[in-house]
């Protein structure tokens, strides 16, 4: 039993700077050869967050917010490309606003 009142854990989306509940964002992390992949909850190693919307997607891909967070220099054009492959799964999850 928990006495907890409905704690949930809170990141940081890099897009936008703002806190929300970890289930409504993404989690990513830079893989071997400086590519930037979804990671999913289990992955180990420095994780970053970004809302699934395209608004915080673009602005992942402009912010140095990332390299912050993951506390590694990211290359511009992994964040491009991470940030394109996140606009189709965006678009399949209806969560465009
Ligand atoms: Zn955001």
């Amino acid at each position: 039993m928990t006495s907890r009142l409905h704690h949930v854990a809170e990141r940081t989306c890099v897009g936008c700077g703002e806190r929300d509940r970890q289930s409504v964002l993404v989690r990513f992390a830079l893989a071997e050869g400086g590519e930037v992949v979804a990671s999913g909850r289990h992955r180990a190693g420095r994780g970053a967050y970004v809302h699934m919307r395209s608004d915080c997607i673009a602005g992942l891909a402009r912010s140095r917010r990332l390299e912050r967070s993951l506390r590694t220099r990211v290359e511009r054009g992994a964040r491009e490309r991470f940030a394109e492959r996140l606009e189709p799964e965006l678009m399949a999850t209806g969560n465009g606003r």
